[in-house]
């Protein structure tokens, strides 16, 4: 039998279609409660969307070590043979809730691990660096590629006025411009931690660490025409993508990897390895395999388990830490400090960001919609006399320790023998990607260039790509005075 309608507290309604009126053409009662609960309800439904990857899709899974790594970190979650629930959101960056998938953007890449000892949350993207080395740039450079405040536009001018003057994005610029800028869907897609981890090991051992997720389903690509068209055809084209999968039975899974450098190392190594614009060459540090991280569950209902989902690189458990990468350790603070002013102060206690294989035993209480909280025998306070929770250091994460000069200084990252803005984008361009790779990412450069983009920014455009790899410079300066003078171009995308 069909259950009767009922306001919000329980009572039975008279009816879901008409309000209550005075006579047929009198004006509507506000003694309607329930006309007036569901409009209220109806204008509250949203929470604000997120700044920076608003659109996403998400799904729940679990990791399996297939390896031993103890010798590396002594997280419970990395032992052989743990198995361990997760949650997923991937997204666009820069879109707003609506926007396609298919637009030319990095893709979040954020995972959550339910641990014993609490939530570890690796929040990532599908590159394995970012556009910028130093968080007070963070705010800069989101606002350059989302909207103009004038018009509300996106604007490739802005976009490229940021990234040339700015030449340390450079490296994921390219990685953008190239197919990786695209991928067919979330399933094709490599995660990369792209920060620098610390890992400690039952001995207390520290090791620097960066992940590698990479996908079973093999890397593909969408070219920017059939992004394009995609754009206009399925907004939602990778989030129903990966929901269809999962329903068939069709799992997705990625073999996760570490590269591991131990600590002695990093001084002397030729990069920066704290710096997030580098990445740390395979050859040096080849990819140890730890285990495979299998998504099997759709969300029961999007908006609590993936809009209400709350990622912070701030989750770390024991036997894991943080580095002196300066984007990470503005991450740690960044991400519980959105999730308060979006979801509230107790979003801890939302159902996928509750623990769900550790007990909490906090001294928060109270705040907006609070309904977790202590018996009342235990005290509101530490230290206290009557049993409750107390710290014990040899229990907690040390949030990874590291060596200093504690002189305070604005200063950018000590360089290293080899870094330099563009010398891993030229090593891409020129030792990675092949003949038709490169065609393609000449193709991409040039039509989002012919955009919008101006003098003074279109001549920096020039230099920046010529000071990544001369031929390429060229090619990108041809293509885009050829379309200036009326040449058959590739059609500017949003992206
Ligand atoms: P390697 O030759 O050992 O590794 C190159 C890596 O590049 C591959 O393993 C693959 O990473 C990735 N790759 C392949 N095709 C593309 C593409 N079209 N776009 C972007 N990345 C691609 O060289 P190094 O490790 O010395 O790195 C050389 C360059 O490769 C770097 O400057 C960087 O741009 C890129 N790269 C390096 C990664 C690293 O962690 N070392 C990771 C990804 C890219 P994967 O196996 O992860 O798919």
């Amino acid at each position: 039998m069909t259950k009767p309608t009922t306001t919000n507290t329980g009572t039975p309604v008279e009816s879901d279609n008409e309000s209550l009126t005075a006579g047929t053409q009198g004006p509507i009662l506000l003694h309607d409660h329930y006309l007036i609960e569901k409009l209220a309800q109806f204008n509250r439904e949203r929470v604000p969307e997120r700044i920076v990857h608003a659109k996403g899709a998400g799904a729940y899974g679990e990791l399996v070590v297939t390896n031993d790594v103890s010798r590396y970190t002594k997280a419970k979650l990395f032992q052989p043979g743990a198995r361990t629930e997760s949650l997923v959101r991937f997204s666009t960056v820069a879109g707003e809730q609506g926007s396609p998938d298919t637009w030319r953007d990095p893709r979040g890449f954020a995972v959550k691990f339910y641990t014993e000892d609490g939530n570890y949350d690796l929040v990532g993207n599908n590159t394995p660096v970012f556009f910028i080395k130093d968080p007070i740039k963070f705010p800069d450079f989101i606002r350059s590629q989302k909207r103009l405040p004038g018009n509300g536009l996106r604007d490739h001018n802005m976009q490229w006025d940021f990234w040339t003057l700015r030449p340390e994005t450079a490296h994921q610029v390219t990685w953008l411009m190239g197919d990786r800028g695209i991928p067919k869907t979330y399933r094709h897609m490599n995660g990369y931690g792209s920060h620098t981890y610390q890992w400690i090991n039952a001995a207390g051992e520290r090791f620097w660490v960066k992940y590698h997720f990479k996908t079973d389903q093999g890397v593909d690509y969408l070219t920017q025409a059939d992004a394009d068209r995609i754009a206009g055809e399925n907004a939602d084209y990778h989030r129903k993508d990966l929901w269809d999968a999962i329903e068939r039975g069709e799992f997705p899974s990625w073999t996760v990897h570490v590269q591991v450098m131990p600590v002695a190392e990093a001084e002397g190594y030729r990069f920066n390895p704290f710096d997030l614009t580098k990445v740390w060459s395979h050859k040096d540090y080849p990819l140890i395999e730890v285990g495979k991280w299998t998504l099997n569950r759709n969300p029961a209902n999007y908006f609590v388990d993936i809009e209400q989902a709350a990622f912070e690189p701030s989750n770390v458990v024991p036997g894991i830490g943080f580095s002196p990468d300066k984007m990470l350790l503005g991450r740690v603070f960044a991400y519980a400090d959105a999730h308060r002013y979006r979801i509230g102060t107790n979003y801890a206690q939302l159902p996928p960001n509750l623990p769900r294989a550790a007990e909490v035993n906090s001294y928060s209480k109270e705040g907006a919609m609070r309904y977790f909280y202590n018996d009342a025998s235990v005290p509101v306070y530490a230290p206290n006399s009557f049993g409750g929770p107390h710290a014990d250091p040899a229990l907690a994460p040390d949030g990874g320790l590291w060596e200093f000069d504690p002189t305070m200084v604005r200063a950018g990252y000590v360089e290293h023998a080899e870094d330099g803005d563009f010398t891993q984008a030229g090593t891409l361009v020129r030792e990675v990607l092949n003949d038709d790779q490169r065609d393609r990412l000449v193709s991409n450069i040039v039509g989002h260039v012919l955009g919008g983009v101006q003098e003074p920014v279109l001549s920096r455009v020039f230099e920046y790509w010529t000071n990544v790899d001369p031929d390429l410079g060229k090619r990108v300066e041809e293509g885009v005075r050829a379309g200036l003078d009326g040449a058959p171009t590739p059609a500017p995308s949003q992206g």
